[in-house]
């Protein structure tokens, strides 16, 4: 039953060959909500949101999420002959839901000219082509992989601005990953904090702050 949570983990585990990627990971994302993956470089970012995304076969325990899942993998998939707008087209093709508006308003807002060869864009720009063919599929679960790297301060901020905008606006549900705590800048209202593949900590970031942080002592 995943009533109330977008994205669900029951003790999920992968391996690549013997070596464990991810262990014994349980958890669920509320809906509606922006939640933030954590960790290390190799902690296991990459591998959970593959497995949950329905990428990566989980090799044990279980996961699972409502409705249509889209994910932005670090790698920034645009096709370098294509332009923004014929991006856009294929986006209109390969998905069943396709909010055509959606996904131009974005590419303006962050002013990505359409007639360019993706090749030719700067990291950032074709980094804002591939999240505008993620929001225009509007998906009920959003997974971006350390979509905050390479982006400068201030765009960081557009991104995460715009990201809280579609979640107040459509009622998706996102998770980020970031090795970068200072990157996330008040965004998320969830955190999941993976180490060597396990989760150390995972819940509302309210709720683990008073929790683990601002917890006085004995009175
Ligand atoms: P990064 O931010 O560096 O991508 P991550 O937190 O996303 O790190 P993963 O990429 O999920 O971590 O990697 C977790 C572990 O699994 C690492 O030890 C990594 O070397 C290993 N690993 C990842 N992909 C493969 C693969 N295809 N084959 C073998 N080992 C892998």
């Amino acid at each position: 039953d995943t009533t109330g949570s977008a994205v669900r983990a029951q003790a999920l585990g992968k391996r690549y060959r013997a070596k464990w990627a991810l262990r014994d990971c349980s958890f669920e994302l509320p809906a509606g909500k922006v939640a933030a993956l954590v960790g290390a470089n190799g902690a296991g970012k990459t591998t959970l949101m593959s497995v949950l995304a329905g990428l990566l076969p989980a090799d044990e325990g279980s996961a699972g999420t409502s409705g249509r899942v889209a994910f932005v993998s670090q790698e920034k998939p645009v096709y370098r002959h294509f332009t923004a707008a014929e991006m856009l087209r294929l986006g209109a093709r390969l998905n069943v839901v396709w909010d055509a508006d959606r996904a131009e308003r974005w590419l303006e807002r962050f002013e990505v000219p359409l007639d360019r060869a993706c090749g030719k864009l700067s990291g950032g720009q074709q980094a804002q082509v591939a999240f505008a063919l993620a929001v225009g599929a509007r998906p009920d679960v959003l997974m971006l992989d350390e979509p905050l790297a390479n982006l400068d301060p201030l765009a960081r901020r557009e991104v995460t601005a715009e990201l809280l905008a579609e979640v107040a606006e459509t009622g998706m549900t996102v998770l980020l990953s970031t090795h970068v705590v200072a990157e996330l800048g008040g965004v998320a209202d969830h955190l999941l904090l993976l180490a060597h593949g396990r989760l150390l900590a995972g819940g509302d970031l309210d709720e683990l702050l008073t929790r683990h942080v601002s917890y006085a002592g004995p009175a």
